[in-house]
């Protein structure tokens, strides 16, 4: 989800000493007015590019005033009066305050107390965003949706839009009779509502914020699924789509399920309905109230059809948005700053769901995931905390980040390793007991936390906020210190920092410290920036695992010489990535982690092998165009045999770590190996799906790397194939894959047709960036073309996009690894970035990465060809 525009440039204002420039308004609206309930009515045609309707509002006013001040964007608001709850209906006018807000102007002052506003307005319905009310067209049909996070509610009527004001909504929606609609209540009364149109009110909600109001029209499909205990459950998709939606619906009541029995609470809303978005641009779904919404590549597969990939992605996904019915819906962040209240916790709990629920698919290293994304994005200078402070809309759009997300997931993986699963859930319980319907901030959730045996876990507390209330990461380097009077561990604490990072004062964190060794498990706050710590051993312990579980949010580098006895898959996983990131910092030799990944590309197990895959696709940014052969035989060495074993043809008795490794190596292979064998095989088969679907079909996990593994020596003739095949399929999942594998094609005259196809009207930009984008910046002689394609066409491209979708081009386009590429990003995009939300903090954290990546080359880039050259 994106913020919105940035507001209009502060109006002059006229006084007594000239002419000044006003101070832009505050984001917030005060507390002079507070909502109570608001009554929305609306009428939408999905036909139609423009809405209508009323709203009242219930109102509390703390003192008298004049002139009020909502949150409105791109309104026409035509009717205002307001009835106090003493004297006469006051009638007013609204005027314009800045780009995301209005005034009500009243000809006299309205008392202090209860009141009733009621306002008549119309707006636009965007073709465009995938925000505010927006429409989009299936199979030449017109559907009408909402995205209301962050605040994207004041696009579609006039109100308080903020998450802090949680308070009932009534609904009704007038719509052509011929349509559906569906709301977060269910229907309480439908009724004729003129020629051609109907009127659908909806029962009144319990207690909610304007970021979780969702509806939606058109002529969906309804596919009644079973209920999970008491609660209905539905699946509204586009017409004729019902039947694609059968894995959803029969995975959907165990996770609910499964969350009642962790929160033991019922689910907090009286339905739950998953309803598809074709195409979504900035997430996969969302998690209104009762209303869950998803990207229809999450949700849809032909039954039975649906890869490994897709039934993972959707088990997450909804694990996600139905654990934030609890976890943002029922208690509510009071303000944006506590974001990650929401959505650390729908990760954590999401990933911890999925793991109970398919113990065959090892989701628990899924932990691992989230730990190497948030640290990636930490390492930075223009780093933002888990806790931030949100006082501007640019605050705002760069607040949907892998910081909120993933680290936040992350440090409570951390305290969950610390505390115990017990504790935690207790800790949890009690937040959800303590704020039940209400708003909570990130202080109420670490004091429920730590509120053990009826005393607070002060140590515990100040922990947790050194890892949310500060950027970056610890490093901490342990040496053995082994004396006649026992072992000591000597730790030392600093802030992680690669290689060409600049600024930035010390920072010291308090660590929630666990160590293993021969004689057990030592656990001890670390607080200090040197610290000596007692181990249990009685001699000089053999080896010491820094990070047991991998869930330490640190980096752990050991003197040489003392050596971790490496265990559990998740123990290696966060130890190859703590090497490459020591690398990067410059604290361990690049040799010693290619060492390393050299000694792991033996191992088969499938979350070392992506692992593995993950170091070497991290190493090709460094490389110059003469080493690309030498880094081609790396990737044979590493996973050629493995991956000619697997070959492209699915066998019968595959086991799902088979499928997975298949689909994730053989495009590898084909790609950064240079397997010209694969790619000829993949040709073939792409080649005769291509001339006969049904005799030839292509398995739908496989698809997608076929057909780019196809296309990186494709001739025009399979380009024109692909894209004639695109323009043709009703299938949106085909359409996406296809367009996705144009941008493989490699010889200039067809990456050059790719880049056309975004400025080309028979497709919808969304389809082909930033997969475009991303693709052909990262192969070195096609990046110059793309970065001047969108300069030459930034006008019509920024026409066809969505309103936030150009913050973050310098993301999309800086995907390699030289100062020179940071300067002209920052020449190209700097001047524009402030236009958009998030644009300042994207370009900030796109500049960077090309620089650390730039240090990180010419520190460590000889290492690599010297080992690049020794390869046989
Ligand atoms: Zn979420």
């Amino acid at each position: 989800m994106k913020s919105v525009l940035v507001r209009s440039l502060a109006a002059a204002l006229c006084c007594l000493c000239g002419w000044a420039v006003s101070a832009p308004l505050p984001m917030r609206l005060g507390d002079a007015a507070r909502p109570l309930a608001y009554a929305l009515d609306l009428r939408v045609d999905p036909d139609r590019a423009r809405h209508s309707g009323s709203v009242t509002i219930e109102l509390e006013l703390k003192a008298p005033l004049q002139r009020l001040r909502l949150h409105a964007k791109q309104l026409r608001i035509s009717a205002v009066s307001l009835q106090p709850e003493q004297g006469g209906a006051l009638k007013g006018r609204a005027a314009n305050a800045d780009a995301d807000s209005v005034y009500l102007l009243f000809n006299k002052p309205v008392p202090a107390g209860r009141a009733r506003l009621t306002l008549s307005f119309e707006g636009q319905i965007s073709d465009k965003d995938v925000f505010g009310l927006f429409r989009q067209r299936e199979a030449g049909r017109w559907y009408a949706f909402t995205q209301l996070e962050d605040v994207g509610a004041r696009r579609a009527f006039p109100l308080f839009d903020e998450p802090g004001w949680k308070v009932p909504w009534t609904l009704a929606l007038t719509v052509p009779s011929g349509q559906q609609a569906f709301a977060n209540m269910p229907v309480l009364r439908e009724s004729p509502a003129g020629a051609g149109w109907k009127r659908l009110e909806f029962k009144p909600s319990p207690p909610m914020p304007s970021y979780l109001l969702a509806f939606a029209i058109g002529p969906f499909d309804v596919l009644q699924g079973a209920p999970a205990g008491a609660l209905p459950l539905r699946y509204l998709t586009p017409r004729g789509k019902a039947g694609e939606a059968t894995f959803a619906a029969a995975v959907t009541p165990a996770i609910v399920e499964r969350l009642q029995a962790y929160f033991g609470l019922p689910h907090p809303f009286e339905k739950l309905d998953s309803l598809v978005i074709p195409l979504t641009d900035w997430f996969s779904a969302m998690e209104n109230a009762g209303l869950i919404t998803y990207a229809s590549r999450i949700m849809l597969a032909e039954p039975g059809k649906e890869s490994r990939a897709q039934q993972r992605d959707y088990v997450s996904t909804a694990a996600h948005e139905i654990a934030h019915q609890w976890f943002g819906n029922y208690v509510t962040m009071a303000w944006w700053s506590d974001l990650w209240l929401n959505e650390s916790f729908a990760s954590w709990m999401g990933d911890k769901i999925t793991a109970e629920l398919r113990p065959e698919w090892r989701w628990e290293t899924s932990a691992q995931h989230a730990r190497r994304s948030a640290m990636l994005g930490d390492r930075l200078a223009s780093a933002r905390r888990v806790r931030q402070p949100v006082d501007t809309p640019q605050d705002l759009g760069t607040a949907f980040d892998e910081i909120t997300y993933s680290k936040g997931q992350a440090v409570l993986a951390m305290f969950e390793g610390w505390l115990g699963p017990e504790r935690m859930q207790a800790g949890v319980r009690r937040y959800m007991a303590r704020h039940a319907w209400g708003s909570a901030t990130g202080d109420d959730f670490l004091m429920a936390l730590a509120d053990v045996d009826g005393g607070g876990d002060v140590e515990l507390q100040r922990s947790f906020a050194s890892f949310i209330d500060q950027p970056g990461m610890p490093k901490l380097t342990m040496r053995l210190i082994c004396e006649a009077a026992g072992a000591r561990l000597q730790v030392e604490q600093s802030r992680y920092r690669p290689l060409g990072m600049t600024g930035g004062a010390p920072q010291l964190w308090q660590v929630p410290l666990l160590l293993r060794t021969p004689a057990g498990l030592t656990r001890h706050w670390l607080k200090t920036a040197s610290d000596s710590i007692a181990l249990p051993d009685r001699d000089c312990p053999a080896w010491l695992q820094p990070n047991p579980g991998g869930q330490g949010y640190y980096r752990a580098q050991l003197a040489p010489g003392l050596r971790a006895p490496v265990l559990a898959v998740n123990e290696w996983l966060a130890l190859l990535d703590d090497q490459l990131a020591l690398a990067q910092s410059g604290d361990v030799p690049l040799d010693q982690v290619l060492a390393l990944t050299a000694e792991l590309a033996a191992d088969p197990r499938r979350e070392i092998v992506e692992a593995v895959t993950r170091v070497l696709i991290e190493l090709r940014p460094l490389l110059a165009p003469v080493q690309r052969a030498a880094y081609a035989r790396l990737w044979q060495q590493s996973y050629g045999p493995l991956a000619h074993r697997l070959g492209w043809a699915v066998q019968p008795g595959d086991s799902e770590d088979s499928r997975l490794l298949r689909e994730l190596l053989l495009p590898l292979l084909a790609d950064a190996g240079q397997d010209a064998v694969l790619r000829t095989q993949a040709r073939e088969r792409v080649q005769a799906w291509l001339a006969d679907p049904q005799a030839a079909s292509l398995d739908p996990g496989l698809r997608g790397a076929l057909l780019q593994s196809a296309a990186i020596e494709g001739d025009a003739a399979l380009f024109d194939a692909m894209h004639k095949l695109a323009l043709g399929t009703p299938q949106r999942q085909l359409r996406e894959d296809l367009l996705h594998a144009l941008a493989w094609f490699e010889a200039p005259a067809l990456a050059e047709r790719a880049r056309r196809l975004l400025l080309d009207p028979r497709f919808d930009i969304r389809e082909l960036s930033p997969e475009l984008l991303q693709r052909q910046s990262r192969v070195p002689a096609l990046a110059p073309g793309m970065l001047s394609f969108v300069n030459r066409h930034d006008a019509a491209l920024r026409r066809r996009m969505g309103s936030q979708a150009p913050a973050y081009l310098p993301e999309q386009l800086g995907q390699g690894c030289t100062v020179a590429e940071a300067e002209a990003l920052q020449r190209l995009f700097g001047p524009k970035a402030k236009a958009y939300g998030a644009g300042p903090g994207v370009l900030a954290k796109a500049t960077e990465r090309l620089r650390l990546c730039a240090a990180f080359r010419e520190a460590q880039g000889a290492a690599l060809d010297t080992y690049l050259q020794r390869l046989p």
